[in-house]
């Protein structure tokens, strides 16, 4: 490729964040965030053509490419490309590329990337961010970091994992490198970008993001949010959840499936009939869970309890399930057992909290029973919903 581009027929190598829809010859340069390959079938002869598509990122930018007809060896997600001439296209106010029979796609070093000076990159607040943001930098104080094993492939890798805030709120990260984030301190991220997940944004940091120790002057202590009073479910709902979320409500509901249930030995989805949706016929391994329809008086929403949260509320292990199981088999009797244990009584759950189709959904880290007080109106409240709910 020519060094000089002041030739107009010349491809000129364009930064992401820089791409414009252009009749102009343009050369790209990214790594390759996320592939998938599929077919589609021609209109005209019925033939099936290949395409390969998914996102590229510099740095600076992250944009949808398509590339029509690739090789068939495998292109591994971080692989940097350097493709032109490109096509740009817009859609919905994005612009889009792709790779003709044109294009020359050639594997290019992580070296040759854009590099990123943090100072440069627009700040940004976290409740401004949504999927497929990037390129800026963010100063946010971490609520929580903790590392959590992996199985990647064939591969045990750590990924490390938390909550970081500003004073427009919380936001869940995930990071492959380990920047030692500690709890409680402030800093500076730059290069960082945000995906959609669980329909909620999350931030991802890769070995390319920046992140500085700051002062943190001006940013919320860590403490304002863990030990924040509870939220009410209309707001959290009309706001789509929170990573963060607190809410304190009474049990209304156990919504099936609760209480023992057969999951899928290698995607732990739930087994009906000792078949699995994605692996047939499976022997299914116990677990307890619990749906928990709480309402708060303003809305409702499901909290989903795992093994061990369902037997701290029921007061029984899964052994004692199975226990019980053998000696009267009558698995209906054990979800009816949890239900007395748990209907109307008032937690407060924190977690996060998402929406979904099934409406707000919260996975929580902690479930606390809360001891009503002395003419509080719970305790009526619970009579009015033993008398309105189920005998
Ligand atoms: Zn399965």
């Amino acid at each position: 490729m020519a060094e000089s581009s002041i030739d107009p027929a010349l491809p000129k190598e364009v930064r992401l964040r820089d791409l414009r829809p252009t009749e102009a010859p343009v050369i790209v340069l990214g790594r390759v965030v996320t592939a998938s390959r599929r077919e589609i079938t021609r209109r005209s002869d019925g033939g099936r053509r290949p395409v390969l598509s998914g996102l590229l990122s510099d740095g600076t930018a992250t944009v949808r490419f398509t590339w029509w007809d690739p090789p068939p060896q495998e292109i591994d997600r971080g692989t940097v490309l350097r493709a032109g001439p490109v096509q740009i296209r817009e859609w919905q106010g994005r612009p889009e590329i792709s790779f003709t029979w044109r294009t020359r796609v050639v594997e290019a070093s992580e070296a040759e990337l854009p590099r990123l000076i943090p100072e440069e990159l627009p700040a940004r607040r976290v409740a401004d961010l949504s999927g497929g943001d990037e390129g800026f930098r963010l100063e946010v104080r971490i609520l929580r970091a903790e590392a959590k094993p992996v199985t990647v492939g064939e591969e045990r890798r750590l990924v490390h994992e938390g909550l970081v805030a500003d004073d427009t709120g919380p936001l869940a990260f995930t990071a492959w490198t380990d920047f030692h984030l500690t709890e409680g301190e402030a800093v500076r991220i730059a290069g960082g970008y945000v995906r959609a997940f669980r329909g909620r944004p999350q931030l991802v940091l890769d070995e390319r993001s920046h992140v500085d120790r700051i002062p943190g002057v001006g940013l919320p202590p860590a403490a304002a949010f863990v030990s924040a009073p509870p939220r009410a479910i209309a707001l959290l709902e009309a706001e789509r959840g929170s990573d963060l979320a607190v809410v304190e409500g009474l049990v209304v509901g156990l919504l099936p499936p609760s209480g023992l249930v057969y999951r899928c030995p290698s995607c732990r989805r739930s087994v009906t009939q000792g078949l699995c949706r994605l692996h047939g016929a499976v022997e299914g391994v116990p677990d307890l869970r619990a749906r928990i329809a709480l309402d708060d008086g303003t809305g409702a929403l499901t909290v989903h309890a795992d093994r061990a949260q369902t037997e701290r509320l029921g007061g029984r292990t899964l052994e004692e399930c199975l226990r019980r199981l053998r000696d009267t088999p009558d698995p209906g009797r054990l979800e009816e057992e949890l239900f007395e244990a748990l209907f109307g009584t008032r937690l407060r759950v924190t977690g996060r909290a998402s929406v979904d189709d099934f409406g707000l959904t919260l996975f929580p880290r902690e479930i606390a029973p809360v001891t009503p007080g002395v003419g509080g109106r719970a305790p009526a409240l619970r009579d009015r919903l033993a008398r309105e709910g189920r005998p």
